[in-house]
């Protein structure tokens, strides 16, 4: 299959840049050129925001009820395009075809789920001081929104927002990755096939920090939504903030997996490094630091060594492969780096830590035990098949470390105790914690951090309201 170059959506119509300016596209597999990205210059955005303010008069308009039929079908185009839109993502982000087709298919369950949520945006009556007075709180969609959304997800990460801000009645901008375009954008064409009106929906591309300072001032925005590093959320929450936006953050994290000896070493192995290698470890959930009880600590080491080495690094395309490639040469670069501090601060190197070929940014996947606290690696988001593992005492000793960086988003523990586990979902600091499973991203779950890791939510009901703003209205008779 040929992949496709990716034009700018604007007010229903798919179009180059009105400067005509591309962006290279790479296949990180083969480092090839692969296709372009349309490049929106001020003038496509300034397009963009009308047709974004037009598009948010018609769609709140809409009944949820058509809203969620629109969407419905929009879902189901997903799955009927799943083989081309995740030979696309891997062709663009280097995972294997089986973790992008999950990807794709789960999109269709966010947009359905967020689809129903549409018709229970409910508001309340409150009862009045009096009689023949109605005090009524009632849901509105709060406006046009921009949403940011990086590349490790290339569908994932536009549809929870693109879902939540459709289902709540809102129009959207979406600056979707230039690295990552083609998937992104076949998204938001299984909506318009759906039959969203023109303007509802946007997409653009360019230079992300001309995009997000412009977007996120204007008066047509009332809502941000980020995903992506700390340093960047950090200053578009500054800018947010400045402007009195709405803004919901989803930076990075640095999970703690904490394993205690009562549990079931093998399983917890299997789930972890399942986890650990997914998309390569570019994961903002992905477990990073492995806090290991002593007794199992060494047991733990050798099975999980093992379980790294099994792992088929491989062009995702590849149906043997069930690792593919890093996204881009920064990941390469940064992951090396972390991994010659690490075994400079006497950490062990257990299996890989190098690059795999020359061509194509591969890395092996990399255990490395005994690792210092003063490593980069563990205070820096890993952000790559890096797992770092360290043994730990007691479980104050565990939270402590846990709860030791200012990240604060995905959370894991291994036990066997009833006691432990209520303990640890109690102490530990970070917006999601798994107990004995990774299972955290389900669109129903509320999904997002505390401290660095940003605020506010990208799944449940939460996510929803963040669309949403509350109007009192308060009524007597005349
Ligand atoms: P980066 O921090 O510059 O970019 C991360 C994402 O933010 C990209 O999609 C980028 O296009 C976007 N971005 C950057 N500056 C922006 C701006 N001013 N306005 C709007 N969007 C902007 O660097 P990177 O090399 O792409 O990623 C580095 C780190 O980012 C990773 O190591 C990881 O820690 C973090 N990251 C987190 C997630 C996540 O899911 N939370 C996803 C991707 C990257």
């Amino acid at each position: 299959m040929s992949y496709q170059d990716t034009s700018l959506l604007i007010d229903g119509r798919w179009r180059p840049g009105a400067s005509g300016r591309t962006i290279a596209v790479l296949n990180p597999a083969t480092e090839e050129q692969i296709g372009t990205v349309a490049h929106a210059d001020r003038a496509d955005l300034d397009e963009a925001l009308a047709a974004a303010d037009k598009g948010f008069k018609i769609w709140r308009a809409v009944a949820p009820f058509e809203r969620a039929r629109i969407m419905r079908r929009a879902a189901v185009l997903m799955r009927e395009r799943v083989e081309r839109i995740a030979t696309l993502m891997t062709m663009e982000q280097g995972k294997v075809l089986a973790e992008a087709r999950i990807e794709t298919l789960a999109a269709a369950d966010v947009i359905e789920w967020f689809a129903e949520e549409s018709r229970r945006a409910y508001g309340r009556v409150i009862p009045a001081r009096g009689p023949g007075i109605y005090q009524i709180a009632i849901k509105e969609p709060v406006g046009p929104a921009a949403a940011f959304t990086p590349w490790n997800f290339p569908i994932n990460q536009v549809c929870r927002k693109l879902s939540a801000a459709l289902a709540a009645g809102c129009s959207i901008i979406v600056k979707a990755p230039e690295e990552t375009p083609a998937s992104p954008a076949e998204l938001l064409r299984a909506f318009v096939d759906a039959g969203v009106p023109d303007g509802v929906i946007n997409l653009v591309f360019g230079v992300p920090a001309e995009i997000s300072e412009y977007l996120i001032p204007h008066p047509v925005i009332r809502k941000i939504s980020f995903t992506g590093s700390t340093a960047v959320g950090k200053r578009l929450a500054a800018l947010a903030g400045l402007h009195m936006k709405r803004a919901t953050m989803e930076l990075g994290g640095h999970a703690p997996a904490i394993v205690f000896d009562d549990a079931d070493i093998a399983s917890a192995v299997k789930i972890i490094s399942g986890a650990k290698f997914r998309n390569a470890g570019q994961v903002c959930i992905a477990p990073t630091r492995l806090l290991v009880q002593d007794k199992v600590y060494k047991d733990f080491v050798d099975q999980f060594t093992e379980a790294a080495k099994a792992v088929r690094v491989g062009n995702g395309l590849d149906p043997d492969s069930t690792m593919g490639s890093l996204a881009n040469s920064r990941r390469v670069s940064a992951v090396e780096g972390f991994v010659q501090d690490a075994v400079g601060k006497g950490g062990r190197l257990a299996t890989g830590g190098h690059r795999v070929g020359n061509k194509g940014y591969f890395f092996e996947p990399t255990v490395l035990a005994d690792v210092s606290k003063d490593a980069r690696a563990m205070n820096e988001e890993p952000f790559g098949p890096l797992a770092l593992i360290s043994p730990f005492s007691s479980l104050d000793e565990a939270v402590e470390e846990s709860n030791r960086l200012p990240y604060g988003l995905a959370s894991y523990a291994f036990t066997s105790s009833t006691r432990t586990a209520t303990a640890i979902g109690a102490a530990i600091e970070s917006g999601m914690v798994a107990i004995n499973n990774v299972a955290l991203a389900l669109p129903e779950n509320p999904f997002g951090g505390v401290k660095d890791s940003g605020y506010g939510s990208e799944g449940g009901i939460e996510a929803m309201e963040s669309y949403l703003i509350t109007k009192f209205i308060s009524q007597t008779g005349v």
